[in-house]
């Protein structure tokens, strides 16, 4: 015979790009242990992988391909707020130079914000033939096709460049990234200048990310101001 099947209670997130409602159920003890794992190794692709599949399953999401990097990470949190608790310990390490001190603290995942999510994401690169770009936020499987572990490569500045167009403008047109070949969109970043480029750049160095700021006293008398940000600034 069978044995009974538990009820699973389901909660209610808000996706913070998009403002949509999604449901989530609590993560079960075998995929926390998959997850603890993942944690353990401190290899950066094993803990992604673990995290983007245990929102997936318990989001009861087919992939998460289109949600962005920063949607990810705040709905892993919320997920672990409703299976293990709201509240994380973290490290507030002293800033000083030659201080190893730190001291723990709690925070409660509850009031953590994705901070820097911008409406308008309209660049002109080109005022005198009114040409620009709108962005948009890079998501899972887009950033999957670049190399983030070496940005100071130009090739892979590009191809993050590129991924993050969503159209291109000018007087008469509107161009949508998804409908250009890829070739064709590289070609069009490739002939900016450098100050056009670092347009570019600027949108994705202040991508929107989870958010954590205080202002620490260590107990060598030195006050820092601790930022912590996206997930390895939490679980480290
Ligand atoms: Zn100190």
């Amino acid at each position: 015979m069978a044995l009974p099947k538990l009820s699973v209670p389901q909660y209610t997130v808000e996706l913070p790009s998009t403002g949509a409602k999604l449901n989530m159920r609590p993560y079960l003890v075998k995929e926390e242990k998959l997850l603890l794992m993942a944690l353990e190794s401190k290899d950066p692709m094993q803990i992604q992988s673990a995290v983007q599949n245990l929102v997936r399953d318990c989001m009861g999401l087919k992939n998460i391909d289109d949600i962005t990097s920063f949607d990810l990470e705040y709905l892993f949190l919320q997920l672990r707020a409703i299976s293990v608790g709201e509240h994380i310990k973290v490290k507030l390490n002293c800033q000083k130079e030659d201080c190893d001190l730190y001291q723990e603290d709690s925070i409660n995942v509850k009031e953590l914000k994705v901070s820097g999510i911008t409406k308008d994401k309209t660049i002109m690169i080109d005022a005198k033939k009114n040409i620009g770009v709108t962005m948009r936020y890079p998501t899972i499987s887009k950033l999957e096709k670049v190399d983030l572990g070496a940005l100071d490569k130009v090739e892979n500045l590009i191809d993050l460049v590129t991924i993050c167009i969503d159209t291109i403008f000018d007087d008469e047109n509107v161009y949508k990234a998804d409908d250009t070949e890829w070739e064709e969109l590289q070609e069009f970043v490739t002939q900016f200048s450098s100050e056009q480029f670092s347009l570019m750049q600027n949108f994705f160095s202040s991508l929107p990310a989870i958010e954590y700021k205080k202002e620490h006293t260590c107990e060598c008398g030195h006050k820092s101001n601790i930022e912590l940000r996206g997930l390895q600034g939490f679980f480290t």
